[in-house]
């Protein structure tokens, strides 16, 4: 374990997860020496890491950043691109009933990625501990006290300092809880089965979501021959698949994805993540701000989570350049306001949007089956509005 050098920084960050990886090294790649970073995550138990098994879809904006931050030459040799996207919807659990095709480029370039999560954290992780001006500390945290002026952070019986505390302690955030932020939650009753398939057939960088009545379930390409699966279903149905055997399982995934993939020869990497919907009611508290899934945890059928803290992290890195520029206080209200109100409506219409899409389609109502088919149908057949959606998924028009 590290010991406590400094005692004063100029911001901590509570979480090392990827948001605040990010975070941490873009203020030292535009700040450089001039800001000091303290960033605190719990003990780790060899349990914790089976968290990471799942991919990830990088989007046009995460990939600017990674660009903007050098990072990108490091990163895509790793990654997998989307060429087109279908989407479909089973009123049965069969039977497809409509098709959305999405031509996945923006302005000629591909609009997202596919990435294993390991790798990611690993290469940013890589590159956050080549910066001497950051210092990692893995302990657990005590008291916080946030004052007018600074904060005050137990750790190892030592009191940290800085000017900003920053939450990005995922999303069972215990800042969150210790301050008492309060958030609108909700739970999916749902948990998410991710896994990696071995497969016949080339999956020619397509994606593929399929609506079931129980949940969606999507096939995300990584490689020629090699997929993930992330598929979301009620609580009842996932202690069913966990009964079943790998040979069952194989099946069932082959049955949604057989056109595409052909047999699947291999099925491994098998993960299940609990799936809630929380929002902070403000993004900020005090001294504190919050980024990333401890800010918002969304339901993950678009793949936009990271995304969506990525672009927090560019926002409230943003306003922290701004108060170093001209000598002010990071932690102010007025720059964390200004935080807040850049970021919540890009947070909000995402949330609600999948939320909404995932209430609309996972059910069984059948008097629901003709609005569904009539949503996809109707977005297939605008072209406009099919380049207006992979645009939207790409975050490249969210101003910060
Ligand atoms: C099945 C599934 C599929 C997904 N697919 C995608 C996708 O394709 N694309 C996408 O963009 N997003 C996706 N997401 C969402 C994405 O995984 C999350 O949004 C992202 O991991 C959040 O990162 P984070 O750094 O904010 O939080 P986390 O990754 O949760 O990191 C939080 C960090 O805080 C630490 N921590 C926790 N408690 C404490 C404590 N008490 N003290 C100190 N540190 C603490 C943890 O150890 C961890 O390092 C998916 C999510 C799920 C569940």
């Amino acid at each position: 374990m590290k010991q406590l050098k400094p005692s004063h920084s100029d911001v901590i960050i509570v979480g090392n997860g990827i948001t605040s990886q990010f975070f941490a090294l873009r203020l030292s790649k535009i700040l450089g020496g001039r800001i000091r970073i303290i960033i605190i995550d719990k003990e780790r138990k060899d349990s914790d890491l089976k968290e990471y098994v799942r991919a990830l879809s990088l989007s046009l904006s995460t990939i600017n950043l990674c660009k903007s931050l050098g990072i990108w030459k490091l990163i895509e040799p790793h990654t997998h691109p989307v060429s087109k996207i279908f989407i479909s919807h089973s009123a049965s659990n069969i039977e497809k009933q409509s098709f959305l095709n999405l031509d996945n480029r923006v302005n000629d370039e591909v609009a997202s990625y596919i990435i294993d999560e390991k790798v990611l954290r690993k290469l940013v992780s890589e590159e956050t501990a080549k910066l001497s001006n950051i210092d990692v500390i893995y302990a657990n945290i005590g008291d916080i006290k946030l004052e007018t002026d600074q904060v005050n952070l137990k750790v190892q019986n030592q009191i940290l300092t800085s000017k900003l505390l920053v939450a990005a302690d995922g999303r069972k955030s215990a800042v969150k809880k210790q301050l008492n932020i309060k958030s609108v939650s909700w739970d999916y009753n749902q948990l998410a089965l991710s896994c990696l398939i071995e497969h016949s057939k080339n999956n020619e960088n397509i994606a593929v979501e399929n609506f079931l009545q129980t949940g969606p379930i999507a096939l995300l390409p990584m490689g020629k021959g090699t997929s993930s699966v992330i598929w979301s279903m009620n609580r009842e149905n996932i202690d069913q698949i966990k009964k079943i055997s790998i040979g069952d399982l194989k099946l069932n995934i082959e049955k949604q994805f057989k056109n595409y993939i052909g047999e699947i020869i291999k099925l491994d990497n098998t993960g299940f993540f609990e799936l809630n919907f929380s929002l902070v009611h403000k993004l900020y508290f005090k001294r504190c701000a919050i980024i990333g899934d401890a800010a918002h945890s969304i339901h993950p059928l678009a793949g936009q989570g990271t995304n969506l803290g990525l672009r927090d992290i560019i926002c409230l890195s943003d306003r922290i350049i701004e108060a170093f520029k001209y000598g002010l206080d990071v932690g102010s209200t007025s720059n964390l306001q200004e935080y807040q109100r850049k970021r919540m409506p890009d947070i909000l219409t995402s949330a609600l949007a999948y939320d909404g899409i995932n209430r609309l389609y996972s059910n069984n109502i059948s008097g629901l089956n003709p609005l569904k088919n009539f949503v996809i149908n109707l977005a297939d057949s605008i072209p406009i509005l099919k380049k207006t959606l992979v645009r939207g998924g790409s975050g490249i028009s969210i101003k910060y």
